[in-house]
């Protein structure tokens, strides 16, 4: 998972992009890169490991000149030794220089990878599908370009033979040198993509992002969605162009953004993201009384701070008090990324503390955005009655993760995850609590569709349900994955890649 912007504005866009990537932190925390271009097609490019805050110094921003841009905060994938190899956007300087951002994940990455080497000849210099996908652009757009002159049209021919040859998710921002902006998203529109704009005396702006939240923090208005399959093209001089290049466009976002990824705040495919949360507190209020009729529980709490909208509904809907128990420190990554489980169980200590009056001699229920691994649930399980709980009872808004997540959000392999072959009750025992009461896989889909007022009826759901949208996914996929990222080797191979790009990482690309 990422988190992608791209501009096209009529005064210098640097600030803009540092500005818009630091409100999509949430989406990656392992790298930011950002891409400016001249008027004259000039592109200057910096990137680097880390938060935003981080990567970026005065005198990388002074560098960044220029009023179309692109920028990339990069989610880290577990057990990678590339980050700097694979931080985004790439870049390549054929057919055009064209800088590329990627959210998402291509799930045919390996037949690409062979296609480029065997008949497209060009090479891939990292395990990066997003490099993969750049090369394929551009490849399509040597194949129908004539000479300089390139056109909306040619661009959006390019883009649909990408949708042809490519499969998985993916929200794509690309900047041509000289050509401007491009965006799009897959066919399936799994990964969100959404388009503002902002009016200035010299003509329109525009702003593509990952999140509305992005376009309101910046002053822009949210136009729409880009339409899974669309393409968009914003000229230099501001022209907005767009064209549907996906031959069934069918669009199934994916449920997770909703459950755990996005800021409450964003508006995804005309969804609240906070309005869907609403919702699974009803709907798992509803799953709570049904399982548990006594309803000994004296208060409800949340932890924080994805959970925070569920549980009060939850905690509303059942008639029970809604308490903060648990004070977060702001200033610790998100816990899940640390590598090795034993740092992990440190960190959710040093990231979390209880608040003891809101426990002792009470009956809690503590509620999650999800329970992955079980790692943070036994250990917050723990911290309840350490800080005198009776009964401590886990809700998750999201019913049990048991398959891997392959369109760009990293999930543990199968055996990692807690409820692989076990059932609630399995799970409360392993955590140590008294009972855990999952979502049912319909209760959420019917609380992100009534989020959209029944307009969306079909999400991506993979990871609770094992069925994979794009229909490429089998048993044998799945095995080759995790077997991938279980092996030394290819975190050797990424070591080598990540060496090879460390000069590449701040240049002017022309
Ligand atoms: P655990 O069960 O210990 O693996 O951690 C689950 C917690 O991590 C959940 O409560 C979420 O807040 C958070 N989480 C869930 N999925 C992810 C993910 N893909 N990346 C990072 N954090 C996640």
């Amino acid at each position: 998972m990422c988190g992608i912007l791209g501009v096209v504005a009529k005064t210098p866009v640097n600030q803009l992009l540092y500005d818009g990537l630091l409100v999509l932190q949430h989406r990656g925390q392992d790298a930011a890169g950002i891409v400016t271009a001249e008027a004259g097609g000039v592109m200057h490019m910096h990137k680097g490991q880390g938060l935003v805050a981080d990567v970026f110094r005065t005198r990388n921003m002074r560098s960044l000149k220029g009023s179309i841009g692109i920028g990339h905060v990069r989610y880290p994938t577990a057990g990678s030794a590339s980050s700097l190899a694979e931080s985004q956007p790439f870049y390549v300087n054929s057919p055009f220089g064209i800088v590329l951002a990627h959210n998402g994940n291509l799930t045919n990455h390996k037949e690409l990878k062979d296609a480029m080497y065997r008949s497209d000849l060009r090479h891939i210099n990292t395990n990066s599908d997003s490099e993969a996908l750049l090369n394929v652009f551009a490849y399509e757009l040597q194949k129908r370009a004539h000479g300089f002159q390139l056109d909306s049209e040619t661009i959006f021919d390019a883009i649909a033979a990408v949708h042809q040859r490519v499969r998985g998710a993916y929200a794509v921002v690309a900047l041509i040198a000289g050509y401007g902006l491009v965006a799009f998203r897959d066919p399936h529109g799994i990964r969100p993509l959404v388009i503002g704009e902002h009016a200035t005396q010299e003509g329109t702006e525009y702003l593509v992002a990952s999140e509305s939240v992005a376009l309101d923090t910046m002053g822009f208005k949210l136009m729409r969605d880009i339409e899974p399959g669309e393409a968009v093209h914003i000229t230099p001089e501001g022209e907005l162009r767009s064209r549907q290049c996906a031959s069934a466009p069918d669009l199934v976002p994916c449920i997770f953004e909703h459950v755990y990824f996005a800021r409450p705040d964003s508006v995804m495919d005309g969804i609240s993201v906070y309005q869907a949360r609403l919702n699974m507190g009803d709907n798992l209020a509803e799953k709570i009384r049904r399982s548990l009729p006594e309803l000994d529980i004296d208060v409800v709490i949340p932890i924080p701070d994805t959970s925070r909208a569920s549980a009060l509904q939850l905690a509303n809907h059942l008639g029970l008090p809604y308490r903060e128990g648990f004070q977060k420190n702001r200033y610790i990554g998100r816990t899940f990324i640390m590598p090795g489980q034993a740092t992990r169980k440190k960190s959710v200590r040093q990231k979390l503390n209880a608040i003891s009056v809101e426990f002792k001699g009470r009956n809690v229920l503590l509620v999650d955005d999800s329970i992955v691994r079980g790692t943070t649930s036994k250990e917050i399980v723990q911290m309840a009655r350490e800080a005198g709980a009776v009964k401590v009872y886990f809700a998750s808004a999201a019913p049990p993760v048991r398959f891997p997540h392959v369109y760009g959000i990293d999930m543990p392999t199968r055996a990692e995850l807690i409820a692989t072959g076990r059932d609630a009750a399995k799970v409360a025992e392993e955590i140590c609590a008294d009972a855990v009461f999952y979502q049912d896989i319909d209760a959420l889909v019917q609380a992100v569709s009534d989020a959209s007022g029944g307009r969306i009826t079909r999400f991506e759901t993979s990871c609770f349900s094992g069925e994979y949208i794009t229909g490429d996914v089998d048993a044998h996929y799945l095995d080759e994955m995790e077997n991938r990222r279980a092996s030394p080797l290819s975190k050797e191979s990424d070591a080598a890649n990540a060496d090879l790009n460390v000069g590449v990482a701040e240049q002017n690309l022309m």
